[in-house]
């Protein structure tokens, strides 16, 4: 690392001014300017040049184009001896910052006085060294909680375990983790399970880069945080970040958040992709799910099966029908949201439990290996409960919209349709020559033929009215399908499971 020692008695020192206005940071750059010229000229250094940079997060933006690119550029050149920022935050974000400043064997200091050349240590405090250290020292020790308060309220995570999917500043994706957040996000949004989410990541060995393996919690704890979708949460409430770079949109991470929080339904987010059966049927060569490409194919071998999508949908919807029509005197319970409910506000506060261990265990004189047993304990506790809430929300779903069908099947008869029928009855027979006995017109009749129009005739548009995800929960927790190599429609296997 240069080393540029910097004595405050020397004169006609070279000095250039950075300021960076940003949302978080309201102090406008016109402030910041006059501080920094103050300081020089208290000094009696000379000011080679202002660099001004707008809305420019340390995080997002310090490229080609910035006032900050431009100041590294022409350190060297314009011969410039120190830099002068209002105060680090304003100067850097991350350590990495330092390093191309540091490069340069530029001088740094700040008005706050945390880079201070006229201190008792000034020779030492004037080097980038130091600068590192305290900037370091700053995040990690003493001022731990305060600097977590000033960081969220500037929109920077707080520091804790690395996020999955992100660099251990919680800002920066790692692209080859952000592609697996990506596809849980789409997956559940489409209907996909936690319990098959987190099997899918257990199947493919995904690597759970320093996690433990992929568990229920862990798959829905992703789902349920903010940060993927570029924001951050402080003390409970949520608010935009400038610096985390989101992995889905907001509005994907909100719809999740969304399904995860209601006990009761899961509401598809609009505009995606429906496939019913992706991630569903099986392969009859592999036991791997099939996706859908155009046709639903093999997720492991193009070679393996493929078959059309309608065909493999409708098959599917009328073995629902002939499952529900032969389940229509099994009396059904009512959905137990509460229970699902109850059970979710268990998980949220061991959750809550987990988040506070692992923000004590980052206080200096934390009981390490005590706070860790804790963590373990109630890791393992959340698990047991979402593995109940997940078996418990199929369930209700599935029986929900059982009971749905059968609502719809034995919907009473109207007077004015019966009339109708009988009406067509009579015309019908006369048409025919037949002899019609009018106490066959009877209600009981006319509601066995509606129910019988009801349960097949209507049935396509009752089924597609259901939206996919509840679709889905049916399917996954009534039939298992497989299909098997061949061209015909025999080559598919469902199996009931219930
Ligand atoms: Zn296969």
């Amino acid at each position: 690392m240069p080393k540029k020692t910097v004595k405050a008695s020397q004169s006609a020192l070279r000095a250039a001014i950075y300021a960076r206005q940003s949302k978080e940071l309201s102090e406008g750059i016109e402030r910041q300017v006059n501080l920094c010229k103050k300081l020089c000229r208290s000094k009696g250094w000379e000011i080679v040049k202002v660099y001004e940079d707008n809305d420019v997060s340390a995080y997002k933006n310090r490229g080609h184009g910035t006032a900050w690119a431009e100041m590294l550029d022409e350190i060297e050149e314009l011969e410039i001896d120190v830099v002068i920022a209002t105060n680090m935050d304003r100067l850097l974000r991350r350590v990495p910052d330092l390093a191309p400043l540091v490069a340069t064997g530029v001088s740094v200091l700040t008005v706050d006085g945390e880079l201070d050349l006229d201190s008792a240590e000034g020779e030492f405090m004037a080097t980038m060294g130091a600068g590192l250290a305290q900037f370091e020292t700053k995040r990690k020790a003493e001022r731990q909680i305060r600097a977590n308060d000033a960081k969220s309220a500037k929109g920077l995570p707080v520091p804790s375990r690395r996020r999955y999917g992100y660099e251990t500043d919680g800002c920066t994706p790692i692209e080859e983790e952000a592609k697996e957040v990506r596809r849980l996000f789409k997956d559940f949004a489409n209907g996909a399970s936690i319990r098959s989410l987190a099997k899918d990541m257990q199947d493919r060995n995904v690597n759970p880069g320093g996690g433990k393996g992929w568990p229920i919690s862990r798959i829905r704890g992703i789902l349920s945080s903010v940060f993927y979708g570029g924001e951050i949460i402080h003390r409970g409430v949520v608010s935009d970040s400038e610096y985390v770079v989101p992995i889905v949109s907001k509005e994907l991470a909100r719809d999740v958040r969304a399904i995860l929080s209601d006990p009761a339904r899961r509401t598809s987010p609009g505009g995606l992709t429906r496939h019913s059966l992706t991630g569903l049927a099986l392969c009859g060569v592999c036991g791997e799910t099939l996706h859908h490409m155009t046709d639903y194919k093999c997720r492991k071998a193009l070679n393996h099966v493929q078959i059309r999508t309608k065909k493999l949908e409708e098959l599917a919807m009328w073995e629902v029908h002939k499952w529900a029509s032969e389940n229509e005197k099994t009396a059904v319970e009512d959905a137990d949201s509460l229970q699902v409910r109850k059970l979710l506000l268990q998980s949220k506060e061991i959750h809550d439990r987990i988040i506070l261990s692992q923000d004590m265990a980052t206080w200096p004189g934390a009981d390490i290996p005590s706070l860790k047993a804790k963590i373990a304990k109630d890791g393992k506790e959340r698990e047991a409960l979402e593995v109940k809430i997940e078996k418990l929300r199929s369930k209700n779903a599935s029986h929900s919209i059982l009971k749905k069908i059968h609502q719809a099947w034995n919907a009473p008869i109207d007077a004015k349709s019966f009339a109708k029928w009988q009406q067509a009855m009579r015309d019908s027979a006369k048409a025919l020559g037949w002899a019609l006995d009018e106490n066959d017109l009877t209600p009981e009749r006319f509601e066995k033929k509606l129910r019988i129009e009801r349960q097949i005739a209507e049935w396509p548009t009752f089924w597609n009215a259901i939206p996919l995800d509840q679709q889905r929960e049916i399917i996954r927790s009534v039939l298992r399908i497989t299909v098997n190599k061949g061209s015909n429609l025999d080559r598919v296997k469902i199996d009931r499971l219930r």
